[in-house]
């Protein structure tokens, strides 16, 4: 039987940023239930990094990520983790004092950005509509992600020190022993493990109700995204990507087409996410209304579930009353931009240390994210 200092339970986005840091301070072993790393959420998402995004908590994560994004170590990824993008957060009038107050955000966190008039609105992307946007939040520094690639860099950093990364490796009980966890997968196998780290995403609490540990009243909410031709004709690679003020749509450039998302939050059970026609529809006649960009198909959709606990920020701590039980989750719809930071803390708070330093630099504390505050 396989004795261990940490099992991480899920090697999404969250528990391959957590191992990578983890992995040179402990044995880790990552136990995943499917057979291709990413194939719930982490898979799924629009990859955009966008600290502006989420909540307070999430934002200062995100900052906190930028630099290891930005310049990862030597062998991490092939290539760069971040691409610039840029962000226009656009308004109608009515919409004007949710992007001032996004400013004074920007501001607060020292985070680049301009307030765009109409005509500069157009100019960064002449598909939007004069008759709808009248100004944008412009985030300049906002990058596109490759996802793919940052996440393979964790797994393969948590490898190289050491890590055991498994796939097909459900696990289907948690039992305390002694100072230690016995973890059983579905193959039957056991390990044994000092801490337990919760890095299930939408199965958070499923994954607790395994160790007899009381949920957190973690939601899952699904959100839709598809793929659709660029307008003809026109160089949309250089577009920003446009988040409407009140996010009742997005889109951005992705590989030569737009990538759209109605930016659904549909309350769901953890379970593989599939998208619906009738969102996609709807988020069609939201994106025409405030940009001629036609719809002849779709060329491909997806759904994917954020989670969030009940407050919206990211939980990340020892339960309060179970020893040796660790909860990395409700990253929502920020975990990928905000991994390097949030493993990082998780890696801290697991061994006992306080937050990095720059991390609480940001202003967050380890109350505002703990399992305790709930
Ligand atoms: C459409 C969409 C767009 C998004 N856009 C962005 C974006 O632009 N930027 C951004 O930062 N974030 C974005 N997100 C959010 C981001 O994708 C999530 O915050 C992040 O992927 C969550 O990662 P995770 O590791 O918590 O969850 P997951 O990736 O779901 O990983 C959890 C893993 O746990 C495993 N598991 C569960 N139970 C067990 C068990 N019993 N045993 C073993 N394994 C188990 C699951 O199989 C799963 O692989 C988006 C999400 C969606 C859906």
């Amino acid at each position: 039987m396989s004795v261990v200092d940490f099992v991480i339970i899920g090697s999404g986005i969250a528990g391959a940023s957590a191992a990578a840091a983890l992995a040179p301070r402990g044995h880790v072993a990552i136990l995943e239930r499917e057979s291709a790393h990413g194939y719930h959420t982490t898979g799924r998402s629009a990859a955009l990094f966008s600290p502006l995004y989420g909540p307070a908590p999430f934002r200062a994560l995100s900052v906190a990520s930028r630099a290891f994004l930005s310049a990862p170590p030597d062998g991490f990824a092939p290539h760069p983790i971040l691409t610039p993008r840029g962000v226009l957060n656009i308004a109608t009038e009515a919409q004007r004092p949710i992007i001032e107050s996004l400013a004074a955000a920007a501001q607060r966190l020292g985070v680049a950005h301009r307030l765009l008039d109409q005509a500069a609105c157009l100019a960064a992307c002449p598909a939007l509509r004069a008759d709808h946007v009248v100004a944008a939040l412009e985030e300049p520094e906002a990058m596109d992600i490759d996802v793919e690639g940052l996440h393979q860099g964790y797994l393969r950093a948590a490898r190289q020190t050491g890590a055991d990364i498994r796939l097909d490796a459900e696990v289907t009980s948690l039992v305390r022993e002694a100072n230690a966890w016995r973890v059983t997968l579905k193959t039957g196998e056991t390990l044994m493990a000092r801490v337990v780290i919760n890095a299930a995403g939408a199965w958070g609490d499923v994954v607790a109700g395994l160790a007899g540990v009381a949920p957190l009243g973690l939601t899952p909410l699904k959100r839709t995204a598809f793929i659709i031709e660029a307008p003809e004709g026109v160089d949309a690679g250089a577009w920003p990507s446009v988040i409407d003020a009140d996010e009742a749509f997005y889109f951005k450039p992705e590989a030569g087409r737009l990538l759209v998302s109605p930016a659904d939050e549909v309350p769901s059970p953890p379970h593989d996410a599939w998208p619906e026609d009738l969102a996609i529809a709807e988020c069609v006649e939201r994106m025409q209304a405030a940009a001629d960009i036609p719809v002849r198909r779709i060329l491909r959709s997806w759904a994917g579930l954020r989670t969030f606990a009940p407050d919206r920020h990211p939980v990340i701590g020892y339960d309060r009353a179970a020893p040796g039980f660790f909860w990395l989750v409700g990253q929502g719809g920020y975990g990928v931009q905000s991994s390097d930071a949030s493993g990082r803390t998780a890696a801290a708070l697991a061994l006992g240390e306080d937050l990095p330093q720059d991390v609480r630099a940001l202003g967050l504390s380890a109350g505002e994210i703990a399992p305790a505050r709930f």
